[in-house]
Order: C-alpha cells, then structure tokens, then sequence
C-alpha cells in the first residue's frame, strides 16, 4: 500500500483527498517504478487539485506535474534499480498517475537523471515552475548572445516576481550579472524580493492595466509569467531589438497587444512550454539549473510541506499567497 492524493469526479462534485492505493492500481502504461521521495505545488497542481480548469483528464487521477525519488523497478534500457530520478510534465498528473504519492510508475522516456549536485528535495524545490524559468533564461540569453547584448548594458524585468516561477527567474538572471526589475501585486514582499536579487521592485500598478501600443522603451528582456495586459504592456516597453519570454498565464490567456513592439522595434516574442520540451532542452536547462542554484539559493525561496497540506496550498496558489516555491515531502 502507498499513500497518494487521489482526484474522484463523483456524480456531482470534484474531491481531492489523501488515500491509500496499492501498488497494483498504477498506469500498467508505465515501464519504471519510482519511489517518490518529494513532489511539490505549481499552479497547475492547484488547477488539477481544486479542479478550477480542467487540468485534469481522466478519473481518478493521482496530481502531482513533478516528482523526484529512486527507481524501484525497471524494464527500461535505460533507468536501473538505485537510479536517483526526476520529472517534469508529459501529462504527469493530468492523463497519467502523477508525484503527489509515494510511488508513481511512468514511461522511462519522461524521466531526466536528477543532477547530481542536488537531492530530491532540491529539484522539487526547483520544480516545473524553476526548471520553466531556466527555459525562459535560456531563450533569453540565446536571443541576447546573437544580438551582443552584454549582461548588466540594460535591466530585465520578471512578472509574477513572488510566484514559483518569477522568484527563480529573479536568483537566475541576479546570478548571470542582469539588473533584474521584480513586478509584484505583493510590494510588501519587497526585501524578499531583494534578497533573491531583484535591483528595484516595481508595484503591479498599471503593468497589468490596460496600455498603450508603444511605451517607453525600458527592458532589454521579460520573464512573464502573468500573461494578458502584463504581457501586452512588457512588449510595448521593450527596447529595440530585446525579448520576452512568455510562459504563463496568472493574470489572464488573453493577450490584448498590437503588432507594434515587434514590427517597429524589432521585439521577439519567445513562447516558452515546459511540458512536452523535448529531452535535449530538459536536459540542457537541468545542467545549468545544477551549475547556478546552490542549497542556500534554494533554501531563500523554498518551504516544505507534507502530502495533506497540499489541498489547502492548491487554493493558496491560485489566489496569488505563496511566495516563491513549496515542496511536498510525501514520506
Ligand atoms: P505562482 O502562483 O507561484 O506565481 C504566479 C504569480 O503571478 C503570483 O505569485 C503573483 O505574483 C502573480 N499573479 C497572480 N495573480 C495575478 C494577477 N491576477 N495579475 C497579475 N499577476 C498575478 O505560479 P507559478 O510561478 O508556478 O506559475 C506561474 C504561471 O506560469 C502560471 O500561469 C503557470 O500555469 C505558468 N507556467 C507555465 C509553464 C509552461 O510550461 N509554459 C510551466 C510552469 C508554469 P506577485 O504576487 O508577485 O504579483
């Protein structure tokens, strides 16, 4: 018997509660048995756990996008009993049994060997919402290297600073050198915000209001996670030539903007999925993610929490409380 979250979609109603499954209830679509030893809460766990969008699609679902442990059992040629693990995304915990648990069995195809400068708990602390951060870092410095743009010549301002996403943005691009400019609905976390290594912290305000076309050019890079009139403004104060990084939708899915920022000043607008990336790029940002992110730059944003309290967090992250990133110890 193992202890998980489990989704039920009764006649009338959605439930999430913590219940004792057996082993022999897992996908049989999976080839590799893992022991989870920690998960943790993204606001698309939130979606799936309180059932607010329909994340989740198929019933009963075990939530949980992201889960790190060991290999308990294999018939894949490349994952071996011992072997420390981790995932990311592929419709975990949402078409497929997903981390929320203390056993999870997937497609050995899905797994990326956990770095081995961190624990479990350290990926998890990192998560989906980190390793997409790094995915918009490296969109973002791909896109500067071409056009020799030098860190520290202009500021980068993250979007949903406080949130999973925005607060490991922030320790990343503060690390490569940037001057990084946090937007946040919560000022009150500012010296929260710059401690992570944020230079200035910008109160929501009109950001996340409606815009004009064009404004002030300011940033040489965004990282948004917010979406909707956030991201419609970010573009429009993009400087020549500079990018953004888009891959959330916190505020809002639409995108209320004008072809202006892009067709008069050149502006690229990066799409950035975590989901189905493929392995290389996984692979590519859990390496760098390994070089940048110490123990004591993932302990400034990180709380733990056990599997139980991961109910309540779901509706805390969709309301916009948590700050930085919360990891489920599920032992
Ligand atoms: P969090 O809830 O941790 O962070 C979201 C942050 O957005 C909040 O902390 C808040 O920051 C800000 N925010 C919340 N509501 C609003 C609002 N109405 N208007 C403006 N800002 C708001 O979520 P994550 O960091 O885990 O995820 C952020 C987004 O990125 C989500 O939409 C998620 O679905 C998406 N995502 C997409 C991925 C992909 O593959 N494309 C992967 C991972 C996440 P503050 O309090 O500082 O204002």
């Amino acid at each position: 018997m193992f202890k998980a979250l489990l989704i039920t979609k009764p006649a009338s109603g959605y439930r999430c509660a913590v219940t004792e499954l057996e082993e022999a209830e897992l996908p049989s679509s999976g080839d590799v048995t893992v022991a989870v030893e920690h998960s943790t809460i993204n606001y698309k766990d939130g979606l799936a756990i309180t059932g607010r969008s329909p994340v989740v699609r198929s019933f009963p679902m075990v939530p949980g996008i992201d889960f790190a442990g060991t290999v308990l059992e294999s018939q894949h040629p490349r994952w071996a009993v011992g072997d420390k693990v981790l995932l990311n995304g592929f419709g975990v915990g949402e078409t497929h049994w997903g981390g929320l648990a203390q056993l999870a069995r997937v497609k050995g195809d899905w797994l990326v060997a956990l770095p081995k400068v961190f624990s479990a708990r350290d990926a998890m602390a990192i998560g989906t919402a980190g390793y997409t951060a790094m995915l918009c870092v490296q969109a973002l410095q791909t896109h500067w290297a071409s056009a020799g743009v030098a860190p520290g010549s202009g500021e980068v301002l993250v979007t949903g600073a406080n949130g999973g996403v925005g607060s490991v943005a922030i320790t990343l691009l503060a690390q490569l050198g940037h001057t990084v400019v946090a937007s946040t609905g919560r000022p009150e976390e500012a010296a929260y915000l710059k401690g992570l290594g944020a230079t200035e912290v910008m109160e929501r305000g009109p950001l996340g209001e409606p815009g004009k076309p064009l404004q002030k050019e300011r940033w040489i890079g965004v990282i948004d996670s917010v979406g909707s009139h956030t991201l419609a403004n970010a573009c429009a104060s993009t400087r020549y030539g500079g990018a953004v990084a888009a891959c959330g939708l916190a505020q809002g899915m639409d995108l209320p903007a004008s072809v202006a920022p892009f067709i008069l000043r050149g502006v690229t607008l990066y799409g950035i999925d975590s989901v189905m990336a493929p392995m290389a790029r996984r692979e590519a940002a859990w390496s760098q993610l390994a070089a940048q992110l110490s123990h004591k730059k993932l302990a400034a944003f990180t709380r733990e929490i056990g599997l139980a309290d991961a109910i309540d967090s779901a509706s805390d992250i969709l309301a916009g409380k948590v700050r930085g990133r919360l990891v489920v110890n599920v032992n």
